[in-house]
């Protein structure tokens, strides 16, 4: 039976059985009993199949990769406690010292950071292109060190659409997966596998949880990148991993091969694993996702339509889902109904200088640096999330200073707007 994503949120990753509770139960213990000496030693030679500690596996956290798994149309995944952490195993997983990833620049600025300061210091190169560059440009940066290619379904906070196929395509040609960062639309928008992404991390911190209890992340596999048949380029996939029994994950795992090496590997010995209670919180925040992301794309595309109204104030509204938006074409074509999520972007004709009275002057709407939230927030990305940003790298992140974030909620709209309407009346 082929499921609908308002039933698999439901009902996936967990079955109770006769008298069992019905939410998932929170399973908190760090570790797990055996009936003999024997049984807890065949343990470790196939771990994927039982549970050793908590550290790497725990049954609550395992219900919500599954769910996860189950909605981006995964084979498996791997849950972790931030989506740093996510996004740094996603690359980990094929990376090491000498390697090369190609990203484009529109992505969150905590992960223009981990690529271009922290990866670097560790000796993995990252080249920074336009989500808009063409296949020759594309083609251009790759070496034979590089490992993957990475963008973001809908960036943090420029609001592009990447064109997924397109660089799916041109990762494929050259027998590199792609990773994608799938946060903003969430599974329930975007299904970047069913358009040849290989790798889906997300910060479930977002709108998966959608109501700002846990922070966490997560990896999915699609299962359908071939790592045998680029054995040259990823060894460590298809080769016996000496550090775990001699195990070669693409013979003994198959199409679960990279997400069973990321958690025997880098989990191990990172322990990036979130807590029991987190994947609980972040389980009932799952529940009503594609409620709640068709609320929050209604609301914001009734924002964005009031401040692209508002000329003379408002120099430029930037969401995808507004007709005329440079990302409105792939919007309709790689979100549901061009649904196009809850972030709206906006620059103040007056700039850096009118943005704190402008955002002062909302009364409904929170300050905070997040978004994905059931409430409404606002966020000057220019002095906050990319405070460390030069001007040339807020300009490759398609950040304006005078840029402001607006994370829709799903309060009523003829609020929001209200709201709305007394920060542009005191830049007015
Ligand atoms: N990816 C995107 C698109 C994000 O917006 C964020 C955080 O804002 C992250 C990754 C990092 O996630 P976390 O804050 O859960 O570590």
């Amino acid at each position: 039976m082929s499921l609908h994503d308002e039933t698999i949120a439901l009902h996936a990753g967990y079955e109770p059985g006769n008298t069992e509770p019905m939410n998932v139960p929170i399973v908190q213990s760090t570790t797990y009993v055996y009936d003999s000496s024997e049984a807890i030693s065949e343990v470790f030679d196939e771990p994927t199949k039982s549970l050793i500690y908590s550290r790497f596996a725990n049954p609550t956290v395992m219900a919500v990769e599954a769910k996860i798994a189950a909605l981006e149309g995964g084979v498996a995944a791997m849950a972790t406690s931030s989506g740093q952490a996510a996004t740094l195993a996603a690359v980990l997983n094929l990376c090491e010292r000498g390697d090369h990833l190609i990203s484009t620049g529109q992505i969150y600025g905590g992960t223009t950071n981990l690529f271009a300061v922290t990866l670097a210091r560790m000796g993995i190169e990252v080249s920074f292109v336009d989500a808009g560059a063409t296949r020759e440009e594309l083609d251009a940066l790759v070496r034979p060190t590089t490992k993957l290619v990475f963008g973001e379904t809908l960036a943090n906070p420029a609001l592009t659409v990447l064109d997924i196929e397109k660089f799916a395509n041109f990762a494929h040609a050259h027998g590199l997966p792609l990773v994608v960062d799938n946060t903003f639309p969430t599974p329930v928008l975007c299904k970047p596998i069913s358009w040849g992404a290989d790798i889906v991390i997300h910060s479930t911190s977002k709108y998966m949880d959608g109501h700002a209890v846990q922070v966490g992340g997560i990896v999915v596999d699609s299962g359908r990148f071939d790592w045998a048949a680029h054995a040259d380029r990823f060894p460590a996939l298809s080769t016996p991993d000496e550090s775990y029994h001699g195990t070669v994950y693409t013979e003994t795992y198959g199409a679960a091969a990279y997400i069973v090496k990321a958690r025997m590997q880098l989990m191990r010995d990172f322990g990036t694993y979130p807590a029991a209670h987190s994947a609980f919180m972040l389980d009932l925040g799952l529940q009503t996702l594609a409620l709640r992301m068709e609320r929050h794309s209604a609301n914001a595309l009734a924002v964005a339509e009031y401040l692209a109204a508002q000329t003379g104030v408002v120099s430029r509204v930037i969401y995808p889902g507004l007709a005329g938006d440079a990302g409105y074409d792939a919007a309709q074509k790689y979100f549901k109904n061009g649904m196009a999520s809850g972030v709206v972007s906006l620059v103040l004709a007056g700039g850096r200088e009118v943005a704190p009275t402008f955002m002062d002057s909302l009364q409904l709407v929170n300050n905070a640096v997040h978004v994905a939230d059931v409430r409404t927030m606002v966020l000057h990305p220019a002095s906050t999330t990319h405070r460390q940003c030069t001007d040339e790298q807020l300009a490759a992140a398609g950040v304006d200073p005078g840029l402001v974030r607006l994370s829709v909620g799903i309060e009523h709209v003829d609020d929001i707007l209200e709201d709305l309407e007394n920060g542009i009346k005191a830049i007015s």
